[in-house]
């Protein structure tokens, strides 16, 4: 017997061998129902995986972050396997899961585009796959099999990560006719993935490297409920007519310029009306809580950020130096306006002691980058 301790710190015996979903069934039916992954000391695990010593546990469900990221994980696999049944000698790059949903990394082969007019197809091979129930395996397998198995198959991206993996490490999932190097979690089997959507296609280069050859890059969203799924779609629909680059033209609040560098918004009148309410909203709340207001300057003296260790962390080729007619004298635009903080900081606490200000409610409000980043 081994002993099995719960995130209450409760503690039961079950049978060396167990596994997450036969504990789950011994303390609910609804529970199991809802279980995607568990958490094993701290590591997620298959819900089919043999537990075979002393474990915390923790039945992970669909409000988990990792529970979550399984079903995903499950489901670019499923994806990646309607793919292949669709696409014969497509090659698979990564497919893991992420904030909101998945993606696969693809090469459908010379001259084979992947279509928005093909998502439907994908969809309905992937509702297949589900109905099938297909069960999704995990296995242990040594670097040379491994590597075998995904020559055999031309799956030369595969083959190159394989390769910078260690021995003894490896794990493959394979549900129905779809194998992929995988490090898993997923959950037990298809049927837990119940409705599909694929979003969108982007180009990927292989492992970020515009060296490297272009990939396709598949997004999807899978969900428990279909009307989980509707819900989402609504909202990206609505998330799209209230994208800040649509409004901000349409209301002619801000505007680009080349001359000026991308990305760097000019505030029109309006903008600039709607950004100072913000402020002063901003201003409001922060009083209302006893924040005072500081104000420091765009740039700083390079022992500054040597200092606070933002030189070694930004590089030098991200800020070049300022210099004036002063010998050695280098300013640099501050990176974060923390260090000048800092240092108003520890002025004012050498005269706390006589003064007793205020510092605990010191505020960051500045008109820095940091200010710029959510307001602009
Ligand atoms: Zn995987």
């Amino acid at each position: 017997m081994i002993k099995i301790t719960f995130p209450d710190a409760s503690v039961r015996e079950y049978e060396k061998g167990i596994t997450g979903l036969e504990i789950a069934e011994s303390i609910s039916r609804r529970l199991a129902q809802d279980a995607l992954a568990v958490s094993v000391n701290g590591e997620t695990w298959d819900l089919t995986r043999p537990i075979e010593n002393d474990s915390d546990v923790n039945i992970l469900k669909w409000e988990d972050e990792q529970g979550k990221h399984a079903y995903w994980h499950s489901s670019a696999h499923l994806m990646a396997e309607a793919l292949q049944m669709l696409y014969p000698g497509i090659k698979f790059g990564i497919g893991p899961a992420i904030e909101n949903g998945f993606y696969y990394d693809v090469d459908p082969g010379e001259g084979v585009v992947i279509k928005e007019a093909d998502f439907p197809l994908i969809e309905k091979k992937m509702m297949e796959l589900i109905a099938a129930k297909e069960d999704i395996k995990r296995k242990s397998v040594t670097k040379d099999d491994a590597l075998k198995m995904f020559s055999e198959k031309d799956e030369n991206y595969k083959v190159e990560l394989i390769n910078e993996l260690e021995d003894g490490t490896i794990t493959t999932y394979t549900q129905g006719v779809f194998t992929d190097l995988c490090r898993g979690p997923h959950v037990p089997n298809t049927s837990y993935i119940r409705a599909v959507k694929i979003l969108s296609s982007a180009g990927a280069y292989w492992r970020g490297d515009e060296k490297r050859p272009q990939l396709t890059r598949l997004y999807g969203i899978t969900f428990p409920k279909k009307k989980m799924l509707d819900e989402y779609l609504v909202l990206l629909e609505e998330a799209k007519k209230r994208d800040h680059r649509k409004v901000g033209k349409e209301l002619q609040l801000f505007t680009f310029s080349q001359t000026v560098g991308s990305g760097l918004p000019l505030w029109l009148p309006k903008g600039t009306q709607l950004r100072l309410k913000l402020e002063d909203f901003l201003k409001k709340i922060q009083l209302e809580f006893d924040y005072q207001q500081v104000m420091t300057p765009h740039i700083g003296h390079k022992q500054l950020y040597v200092k606070s260790g933002h030189y070694a962390k930004y590089g030098d080729d991200s800020f070049k130096p300022i210099k004036t007619p002063e010998e050695g004298e280098e300013f640099l635009l501050r990176p974060m306006n923390c260090p000048h903080h800092c240092e108003i900081t520890r002025l004012f606490l050498i005269l706390i002691r006589i003064f007793h200000y205020d510092l605990l409610n010191l505020v960051r409000y500045t008109a820095t980058n940091r200010v710029v980043s959510y307001m602009g």
